[in-house]
């Protein structure tokens, strides 16, 4: 794994007066034969240039930050500070410190969707061991569904499920939490924009400001191989075909539009512009 450096969080993405700033919490290792188990022979033939000599490929877990009108705001929380299974610790916290940010500054946390790479540094271990919230003075603005979703006893219980019972249900009785149903408006820049499919209550964060847009996809895409593929939708989309349509929407959207495009996942920062040429979709990286 590489120590996180100064390098790897990117300088700050422009949609008019809103700032938007890649931090990357870990890079993660990917195997095709677990990430897109039938569709992995296929990786290999058309990718495996970029893989390692294990065969494995790097994803990023990679948070934004937003300024915008006039609050600082954090979306999507990492894999945080405990070690899971198959992933290694984050640090966001080291990233946000590289930026000048304390945790106490960020005043909302915004969550994409409930899953373990981006719920993580809700919270730290306390005194005692207790789960304390390490953005101290942050509101949390969930949709409703994917709270329900997750925080249903069998899920929530389920064995594997430590960051939801760690870094979500704490949230619970926070008096911090904002639910929300569907598109709605963060500010005057920012929107909810569902994007349902990898978990039911998916969304993706549209910037506007004035001509210019952007968005913030969620986990609606895991690799620019989609943009060939969106059909190849990875092994925990809860719903793969609602997923391929979401990702195939959004890809088109974002190229009629001209978003600027933020994906989390894609090789850090994940920042830059989706065109077509010669029939193709591409990324074009900022
Ligand atoms: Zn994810």
């Amino acid at each position: 794994m590489t120590a996180p450096n100064s390098q790897q969080s990117a300088s700050p993405a422009f949609i008019g007066s809103v700032a938007i700033v890649p931090l990357l919490d870990a890079p993660v290792l990917m195997n095709p034969r677990h990430f897109l188990p039938r569709h992995a022979d296929r990786f290999y033939e058309e990718f495996g240039h970029q893989a390692d000599d294990r065969g494995l490929f790097t994803m990023s877990v990679t948070c934004y930050l937003v300024r915008s009108a006039g609050r600082t705001i954090l979306v999507d929380t990492g894999l945080g500070p405990r070690r899971r299974p198959g992933f290694p610790p984050g640090h966001l916290d080291e990233a946000l410190r590289t930026v000048g940010v304390a945790p106490a500054d960020i005043d909302l946390v915004v969550h994409t969707h409930l899953h373990i790479d981006h719920v993580g540094w809700n919270t730290v271990d306390g005194a005692g061991g207790a789960p304390q919230l390490f953005f101290s003075n942050a509101e949390f603005v969930i949709q409703q569904a994917e709270w329900d979703y997750w925080m249903a006893d069998e899920r929530l219980h389920a064995p594997g499920n430590e960051h939801l019972r760690e870094c979500v249900e704490p949230l619970r009785h926070s008096g911090r939490v904002r639910f929300v149903d569907g598109e709605t408006a963060l500010d005057e820049h920012l929107v909810f924009v569902p994007t349902p499919g990898h978990t039911p209550g998916h969304v993706a964060i549209g910037i506007v400001d004035g001509a210019e847009r952007g968005i913030i996809i969620g986990d609606a895409s895991h690799h620019p191989a989609q943009l060939i593929h969106p059909d190849w939708s990875p092994a925990f989309d809860i719903d793969p075909e609602q997923s391929a349509e979401t990702r195939e929407a959004l890809f088109e959207r974002a190229i009629r539009e001209r978003l600027t495009w933020f994906a989390g996942h894609w090789p850090h920062p994940g920042v830059g512009r989706l065109v077509r040429r010669d029939g193709r979709r591409i990324f074009e990286p900022a």
